[in-house]
């Protein structure tokens, strides 16, 4: 009994010891800020680099951008766990005689949310700062039919009036623009910042790789840290990753739906809160063995989880990675977030310490002779 007790208590006091320090705060922040849009995710993908190195035993890139830290790089058994580096963003697309700008998307970036907001047009002599105008309210026409924002009525305004004054300060066809809004903390252990989806993934898997090497521990197997580009256009970067590594085993992560905020339905979207532990879904391309275990790994480190399911595809890497090759036992560890695809995107700090252990005590568990075969 006493001996149940002084575990009790030195289990509790591990749970309650706080996984980010503030060197890795730093980052986090410095990474939400940094712009990374897709296929143009390098300066993104070379500070996350510059951050994990010292927890690795070697690095690479591919042709595209995908950046992965290795421990031990020569085991014939691979392990991926993995997050994407892209975040959703603008093309300009047509510049108008007048000087304004019309967009193109690039990747699932939100319409709805543009008028008002401020962007950075990412010029070739640098940053161009511009806004998405709307017309005023007292001068907008159709009474009860107010136009609604749509990618062809959206344009940005950078200052120029011409379209020689806009070519002139580096802004061409093609130059991409991302939101300006940033990280910023709430009350409560909530943050805000535009593309947690899914940079909070590339900081998470980070955070791995620097418990396990803080932490001294060695694996029975080669693991591949993976930051993959282009998810946002359809899951390429992973796709690429896959073929590469070919791993044994993946684990990936991305954001899903705080489904408790108005006009969600959670008879649709399942029921999913931020604070209440990271989400595991069900779906074919998620492995039913290899989700149990991580499901036993939540149940004995007493870490919450939620459960959702998904129709046919994940809609993440997580499909990537499971029909790659012949294909890759994966499963997929979301962290619950609200307002995806907005720049006030928000999620809950235990969420992101408890998705970290989860995927790191998964990683413990984990051998080259765990049996995930549906047979035997
Ligand atoms: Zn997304």
């Amino acid at each position: 009994m006493a001996k149940k007790t002084k575990e009790k208590i030195v289990k509790k006091e591990k749970r309650s010891r706080k996984i980010i320090t503030d060197n890795s705060y730093q980052f986090l922040k410095n990474y939400i800020n940094n712009p990374s849009p897709t296929g143009f995710e390098y300066p993104g993908q070379k500070l996350w680099l510059d951050y994990i190195r010292p927890f690795v035993d070697t690095t690479f890139t591919d042709p595209y951008g995908s950046a992965v830290g290795v421990i031990n790089p020569e085991a014939p058994f691979k392990v991926v766990i993995e997050a994407h580096a892209d975040e959703i963003s603008w093309f300009v697309n047509y510049i108008t005689p007048e000087g304004l700008i019309y967009v193109k998307r690039n990747g699932g970036v939100d319409h709805i949310i543009a008028p008002g907001m401020r962007v950075q047009i990412h010029g070739k002599k640098g940053i161009v700062k511009a806004v998405f105008g709307w017309p005023a309210i007292h001068t907008r026409i159709g009474g009860e039919k107010e136009p609604t924002p749509k990618v062809e009525n959206l344009c940005l305004d950078c200052g120029g009036r011409s379209k020689k004054e806009v070519e002139e300060l580096g802004v061409t066809i093609g130059s991409v623009a991302t939101y300006q809004e940033g990280f910023d903390e709430l009350a409560y252990g909530y943050l805000i910042g535009r593309a947690f989806d899914n940079r909070i993934g590339g900081f998470m898997i980070a955070e791995v790789a620097r418990l396990l090497r803080e932490n001294g521990k060695k694996l029975p197997f080669g693991l591949y840290i993976v930051n993959a580009v282009q998810e946002e256009i359809g899951l390429r970067g992973a796709e690429m990753m896959a073929r590469r590594i070919k791993p044994n085993v993946a684990i990936i992560t991305d954001v899903t739906h705080d489904t408790t905020t108005p006009m969600i339905n959670k008879a649709i979207e399942g029921d999913c809160a931020c604070g209440k532990g990271p989400s595991l879904a069900f779906g074919p391309a998620v492995h039913n063995k290899l989700l149990g275990l991580v499901q036993d790994v939540a149940a004995k480190s007493e870490i919450p989880v939620q459960l959702r399911t998904v129709s046919r595809s994940t809609g993440t890497d997580t499909d990537s990675f499971a029909y790659a090759n012949d294909g890759c036992p994966s499963v997929l560890i979301s962290i619950p977030l609200r307002y995806m695809h907005t720049t006030v995107e928000m999620l809950h700090r235990d969420d992101i310490e408890n998705t970290i252990r989860l995927m790191y005590d998964t990683i413990l568990t984990l051998t080259p002779k765990t049996n995930l075969s549906y047979f035997d």
